[in-house]
């Protein structure tokens, strides 16, 4: 007997008082099996799409085509999917066409991995007929029937089987694992969108590591090469132990699991590989800067909101900031903070501190003190509201212009003086400071 949420039950029962069966079926299933929270709830039945919207009050027609209706009950859409099977695929895809059919079994056929083809309803118990049971047990990814034909199928699959691997910590099993092998470069027919969808979920895992699975496999060589090239880029520095690759992984595994931090971890690095000229610390130089184009490219083509790119350039450009390896001193916390911002100081922080974690013992040790101190200074500034941007300076434009200021460039100019010295000197941002030095500055 499995848990599953009132609405849910309440749907299946509706529809075998109507006379058709109906399950939960697939990552519900699935997650419920290995004690995790699904993330929603989908349902299979053998009724058409007509009929569910003729036995539910409210409906959204969210995928008819492919027989797929939402049931909206309390505000939480379930998704009620006809069992179908799928026709010929031509193109590593879509099916052809689909076609509805009575029974269950053809349907948990058609889908992609044995773990993800299990339904359930409190009539019958688990349906199992893939031992997927068995699967989860022995925790292995592996395909409904013959991988290689699933995979010719639907390209996409390859690599929805690393990021199930990386979300659940399973292996990929060996036939499965031969059939990507063969067929990883039919990814390339699929779209950016799903799969950026699948890489994002594999990256936000648990075990971002298993990028470096999906390299071996031949996967990341056709959707995001430039990890092919991080891998491939040793770094014969003291201050490291691992190729630049290895170290990425080793940096998204420490900072948390969101989408700026992960991708910006994973693309910090990602122009190393093009730069070979190096600075006092043995860095690459210039690499942070050329990352942030290579960066925005990638995420460009993998068709990421712009929010998210913005932050990620933002992070990639400032990673290697280290404001006072040349001494300490309170001001150059200050102006670092007017450089990156305030508001994502804090994630550069986390950054800063990931990428020390991914280096060599020495590379860890080098400048940690240092970085203590900046987080130290930057608590310190938040806790006293100390200005750290034109905007927190206590005198406006309009202030300026009624004190006789020319509207124009030159309160710009001015606004830039005034910071520069409250950077310098927190105690100067006073209104009344402040107009003493425009009437000087505008003499
Ligand atoms: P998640 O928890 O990430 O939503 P999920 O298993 O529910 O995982 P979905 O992408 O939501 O994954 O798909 C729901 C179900 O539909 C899967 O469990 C699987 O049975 C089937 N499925 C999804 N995509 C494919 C595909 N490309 N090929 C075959 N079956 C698929
Ligand atoms: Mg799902």
């Amino acid at each position: 007997k499995m848990n599953i949420p009132k609405d849910v039950d309440f749907i299946i029962k509706k529809l075998e008082e109507n006379g058709y069966e109906a399950f939960a079926v697939g990552g519900c299933v699935r997650d419920t099996i290995l004690g995790r929270e699904p993330k929603d709830w989908d349902i299979t039945t053998s009724a058409l799409p007509q009929k569910v919207k003729e036995i539910f009050r409210r409906t959204l027609d969210t995928g008819l085509q492919h027989g797929t209706v939402t049931v909206m009950l309390k505000h939480i859409g379930y998704e009620v999917t006809t069992y179908r099977i799928d026709g010929e695929y031509k193109d590593s895809r879509h099916p052809e066409s689909v076609e509805f059919t009575t029974n269950l079994i053809e349907d948990l056929k058609r889908r992609d991995f044995t773990i993800n083809a299990m339904a359930y309803n409190s009539k019958y118990g688990v349906v199992d007929a893939f031992d997927g049971i068995g699967d989860l047990q022995r925790k292995v990814i592996k395909c409904v029937n013959d991988p290689e034909e699933r995979f010719t199928e639907d390209a996409l699959r390859m690599l929805r089987a690393v990021r199930f691997s990386a979300q659940l910590g399973f292996e990929i099993e060996e036939k499965t694992e031969k059939a990507i092998k063969k067929l990883a470069p039919t990814l390339e027919k699929i779209s950016a969108e799903r799969i950026c969808a699948e890489l994002e979920k594999l990256i936000l895992s648990d075990n971002p590591d298993k990028l470096i699975e999906a390299y071996n496999l031949g996967i990341t060589k056709v959707v995001l090469p430039e990890f092919d090239a991080m891998m491939e880029c040793k770094q014969d520095t003291p201050y490291h132990m691992y190729n630049v690759g290895e170290h990425t992984i080793k940096v998204m595994e420490n900072v948390e699991k969101t989408r700026v931090m992960r991708f910006a971890a994973l693309l910090h690095d990602v122009a190393k590989p093009d730069v070979h000229t190096f600075d006092t610390r043995s860095h690459f130089k210039g690499h942070a800067i050329a990352g942030v184009e290579k960066a925005n490219k990638i995420m460009r083509r993998l068709k990421m909101d712009n929010k998210t790119i913005g932050l990620v350039k933002r992070l990639v450009a400032c990673h290697d900031d280290r404001p006072v390896e040349h001494g300490r001193s309170e001001e150059k916390v200050r102006r670092s903070v007017h450089k990156i911002g305030k508001d994502i100081y804090p994630l550069y922080l986390q950054l800063v501190n990931a990428d020390f974690a991914g280096k060599s013992e020495y590379g860890r040790e080098k400048g940690y003190d240092d970085y203590l101190y900046v987080v130290e200074t930057f608590n310190k500034i938040v806790d006293e509201e100390q200005c750290t941007c034109s905007a927190e300076l206590n005198i406006t434009g309009k202030e300026m212009i009624a004190m006789g200021v020319k509207p124009g460039p030159k309160i710009g100019d001015i606004f830039d003086r005034l910071l520069d010295m409250v950077l310098e000197n927190p105690q100067l941002n006073e209104n009344e400071k402040l107009r003493e030095l425009v009437l000087k500055f505008n003499a």
